[in-house]
């Protein structure tokens, strides 16, 4: 046994800590082991045991917190280029990779006491409880489970009770985790969904999928397909064929599509086979969901940008869907991109990797004129369904006119929601902005309401947000009446009735609100249509449970008339008798400081389009704009992506911006304005030093500049952005300048390949 071994510890530093083995403690790498760190101690995973250490003396290991390894060896590997490539500690990195720890020892199991009648209960049970079918038939082939795990398969309380009470199964008190039972070998369950049969173009896709999979290929493909060209269909099969080859996948969906809709597509097909992750799992769910991948009993991880990090055996498929979300970027440290570090961890394991986007990030598509990247196109919706049809309304022009007097929607908006009310055809109504109105402001000297903490106004909303809390409030309580709130850190307080500036003088104007946000726009629409049935959907309604799935059936079952939200709905969304989509302001996201503004828009505006029309009946989109010749919008109206990336492209060229340069972010954080600039500064020079030093071509420097929001929460914020031709450049000169710059009253955030530019 060797006496020493080395720790990655949760540090921004880029190495490992040596610690001594104390005797007869199973320390293995991949185990997490509690050391002492100064006076206090630190929770770590063992990297390497090895039978000498490169500090004299070092202290020993205070516990073993894994009787087994939790972090498998290529997990090791491939956390650890993570962390070189993201510039984070390796140790920042690995916790993604581990199951949270268990707070006790025991565990609640469900045992199979008669499994032929358990089975028989679970196939009698009717369609809309398919996911307790599939976790109770999973049940009865094993014969026991952590009943965690089934509960992450989607089983009901309801059910569990019933076949309690019936016999067919009991819970069972387990002192320690089991031994890791192997998967079951065959067929316990058989049942899902009828597979459609696929379009040639899905075919084709999947041919091409298909073959690199028999082969064995390491090929990574971009499935870019229309909304509505059946791109889940093909994942779906592509999983087929992973798992008849006796392998693992992963895909990845982001959060906000993480809808009942989406988990029933995948559980319905693999029943019992799919672990799924996100953000509500408490911590054992999340635990069982890890240790079935691991075992073997689960083979499919769906999730978001975290289940990259999961241990499934044997990966033969890394699907990654809608891949140029924004939200695959963590913004907090590690800051790593979950579609690009999908694509490395594909190809060290060996396995496939399947991005798929109707609006392909310009990344993904550059990388496909590089043939690093497959092509692989659907421009047509399945059936010989049509795209929707654009309309745009010029803002400026006359309509906008007569639209402004009344409220927020023009008249051709307002005639095309009425005919669809007329036909009973839903519609859904697109604003980005949540709250009533983005502005209070003086009505004499104009300021505009703000952020005591943040360098943004105030949003004003009818009422206060679950969880909000303001003065003299206890948190939670929802607060009659209209409150100011930030979006940025959350600060309420009452809209004052009258100018609060002490500049304002001899007295004080009134405040009065301006601009829309969604439920300004709602109440609008009751005025305009006093009958129509309305759901709205924003970060404000959403806070209840299981909200998606409400949204689901209501509009579904035809108890919505009209849609009105945020991008929450812009996106995966799939209702067949929605007919029209309705886009109140599309320059909006135009006008955001940030190189990829165009990109953003166009996508967010194709995305939401296809929401409409995806049922036998044709779609219509009105988009109302104050310049619709804009090129994003132009060619957003023919859904025609490469048309627009060809004319965008041109100019990220010319600026050395990605898709062709690498970008990283330097971003400097103090409470005390003057610090953070200074540091800067200083930060700025030693970078320009470096680059001399290291003679380093092709890689400049830029800033320091106030980011967009100067301030947040109290903290001021200046930014360098190190722009390079190619990233091995871009990392000789940061590493290990970055984790070496202590800043004087402040924080340095790194961000290499930052997606966020506020
Ligand atoms: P995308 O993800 O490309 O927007 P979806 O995968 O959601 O498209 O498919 C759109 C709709 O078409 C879904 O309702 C899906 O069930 C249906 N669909 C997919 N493939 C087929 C097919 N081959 N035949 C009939 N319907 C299909
Ligand atoms: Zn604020």
């Amino acid at each position: 046994m060797p006496d020493f071994c080395k720790v990655a510890l949760p540090l921004p530093l880029p190495k490992t800590f040596d610690y001594r083995v104390p005797a007869g403690m199973p320390a293995a790498p991949g185990c997490r082991v509690k050391v002492p760190w100064g006076r206090r101690s630190l929770t770590g995973v063992v990297t390497e045991l090895s039978d000498r250490s490169e500090v004299e003396e070092p202290r020993p290991l205070e516990a073993l917190l894994d009787p087994r390894p939790v972090v498998p060896a290529a997990m090791l590997e491939f956390t650890r280029w993570v962390a070189q490539y993201y510039l984070a500690g390796w140790g920042e990195v690995l916790p993604l990779a581990c199951p949270p720890l268990w707070k006790g020892r025991a565990e609640t199991w469900a045992r199979a006491a008669d499994a032929e009648a358990l089975r028989a209960f679970a196939l009698g049970l009717p369609a809309r409880q398919e996911k307790s079918r599939g976790a109770l038939l999973r049940l009865a082939g094993s014969g026991s489970l952590p009943l965690a795990e089934l509960k992450s398969l989607g089983l009901s309380a309801p059910a569990w009770r019933r076949v309690q009470e019936l016999g067919w199964a009991s819970r069972q008190e387990r002192a320690a985790p089991p031994p890791e039972t192997e998967a079951e070998a065959s067929g316990a369950v058989e049942l899902g969904e009828a597979r459609p049969d696929l379009t040639p173009a899905q075919a084709g896709a999947l041919e091409e999928v298909r073959g690199a999979l028999k082969a064995g290929d390491a090929a990574a493909f971009l499935l870019h397909g229309v909304t509505g060209s059946g791109k889940t269909e093909v994942y779906l099969r592509a999983l087929e064929e992973a798992l008849d080859l006796g392998g693992g996948a992963i895909v990845l969906v982001p959060e906000i599509s993480l809808t009942p809709q989406t988990l029933g597509r995948f559980s319905r097909r693999f029943p019992g086979r799919v672990a799924v992750l996100h953000s509500g799992l408490s911590a054992r769910e999340r635990a069982a969901s890890f240790s079935a991948l691991a075992s073997g009993r689960a083979r499919v991880a769906l999730g978001p940008r975290s289940a990259l990090f999961t241990p499934v055996r044997n990966l033969k498929l890394l699907v990654v869907d809608e891949e140029s979300e924004p939200s695959y970027k963590q913004e907090s440290a590690p800051r790593y991109h979950a579609r690009d570090a999908a694509l490395v961890r594909a190809r060290r394991e060996g396995a496939v990797a399947l991005l798929g986007s109707a609006t392909p990030s310009f990344e993904s598509f550059q990388n496909c004129r590089l043939g690093k990247l497959k092509l692989l196109r659907m421009p047509d919706r399945v059936a010989g369904r049509a795209l929707p049809r654009f309309h745009f309304i010029d803002l400026a022009g006359p309509a906008g006119e007569e639209g402004s007097q009344a409220g927020f929607l023009s008249r051709p908006l307002k005639e095309a929601v009425s005919a669809r009310l007329e036909a009973g055809e839903q519609s859904l109504l697109f604003l980005n902005r949540r709250g009533f109105a983005p502005v209070l402001s003086c009505a004499r000297c104009g300021q505009a309401l703000q952020c005591p903490h943040c360098s943004i106004s105030l949003t004003y909303h009818l009422q206060k947000p679950f969880g909000f809390s303001g003065p003299g409030e206890s948190p939670g309580g929802a607060g009659q009446g209209p409150w100011m709130l930030c979006h940025l850190c959350g600060h309420a307080r009452r809209p004052p009735r009258f100018c609060p500036e002490p500049g304002c003088a001899p007295s004080k104007g009134l405040m009065r609100v301006s601009g829309a946000g969604t439920q300004r726009l709602e109440e609008e629409l009751r005025r305009l249509f006093p009958s129509a049935r309305l759901l709205r959907v924003d970060r404000d309604t959403a806070g209840e449970k299981a909200f998606h799935e409400k949204v689901g059936r209501m509009m579904r079952s035809g108890e919505v008339d009209i849609l009105v939200g945020t991008q929450m709905i812009a996106k995966g969304l799939d209702f067949p008798n929605l007919t029209l989509v309705g886009v109140v302001n599309a320059d909006a996201g135009l006008q955001f400081p940030d190189f990829r503004a165009a990109e953003r828009s166009f996508q967010l505006l194709v995305q939401v389009a296809g929401r409409g029309g995806r049922g036998e009946k044709p779609g219509e989109v009105w988009v109302q704009s104050r310049m619709p010749q804009h090129p994003c919008l132009q060619a957003a109206s023919r859904q025609d992506f490469e048309e627009f990336f060809r004319a965008e492209v041109a100019e990220r060229r010319d600026l050395g911006y990605p898709p062709f340069g690498r970008l990283a972010a330097l971003i400097l954080r103090s409470r005390d304005k003057d610090k953070a600039l200074d540091q800067a500064l200083r930060l700025a020079r030693l970078l320009e030093s470096a680059r001399a030093r290291l003679g380093l071509k092709g890689i400049s420097v830029l800033g320091p500049a106030p980011s967009p929001l100067v301030r947040v929460q109290g903290w001021w914020r200046y930014r360098l952005l190190v722009k390079s031709g190619d990233s091995g450049a871009l990392h000789r000169l940061l590493d290990p300048l970055a984790f070496e710059f202590k800043p004087s009253g402040g924080y340095l955030a790194v961000d290499v390949d930052p997606i966020s530019f506020l």
